[in-house]
């Protein structure tokens, strides 16, 4: 793994880790920090961890995560060693539910320090969750996939490419499919320009 401020990324694991700012901190089995190459280009922001994520301590190890890894690979030739993936919420919320608008909020700079630290150029989100928090709207994930959205951050600008959450392509056929694979071809292009 390739970092660019290996102690100051290695400290912010160690937080999170130790973290028990919020009641999750008292159900969950592990804290998922996310995984992958902290020099990355593309991050992608899910929900929160769910069952598997917890036992394993890994971002996306269920089924959702399955889908997703293949399709990274298929239309980004991606692996998850060459990008970063992480949680916006990083314990499981008990029984899956939502993560509540407290939790959120004290887990938000968590994600926040990550995406400092780790500079992508591309940020894809991952259903409306993760969308709506890092675009600052109340509008969905439908209405808001399809195009890209420049976000200013202290390091200069990156490029936001929300997409359906893989949990809702595998609940919704190959309409809802063929969408994130237009969005993952709207993240390969920015990926190239910012390379060019
Ligand atoms: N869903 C998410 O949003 N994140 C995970 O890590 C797993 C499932």
């Amino acid at each position: 793994m390739t970092r660019r401020t290996p102690h100051l990324f290695e400290a912010l694991q160690q937080t999170m880790m130790a973290c028990t700012q919020c009641e999750l901190s008292a159900t969950r089995s592990q804290v998922v920090v996310g995984e992958g190459n902290a020099a990355a280009s593309l991050m992608v922001v899910g929900e929160a961890p769910g069952a598997e994520e917890d036992r394993t301590g890994r971002p996306f190890v269920g089924r959702s995560g399955q889908l997703l890894d293949r399709l990274l690979l298929e239309v980004l030739g991606m692996s998850r060693a060459e990008l970063f993936i992480a949680n916006v919420v990083k314990c499981r919320p008990p029984e899956n539910r939502n993560p509540s608008r407290s939790e959120v909020a004290t887990c938000r700079p968590y994600l926040d320090q990550q995406i400092e630290l780790i500079q992508p150029k591309v940020l894809l989100t991952l259903g409306n969750f993760s969308s709506r928090l890092l675009l600052d709207t109340s509008e969905g994930i439908t209405r808001l996939r399809g195009r890209a959205y420049p976000l200013s951050t202290s390091y200069g600008s990156v490029i936001v490419v929300p997409t359906l959450h893989p949990a809702a392509v595998l609940r919704g056929g190959s309409t809802r499919l063929d969408m994130v694979k237009e969005d993952l071809a709207l993240v390969a292009q920015h990926l190239c320009e910012v390379a060019a």
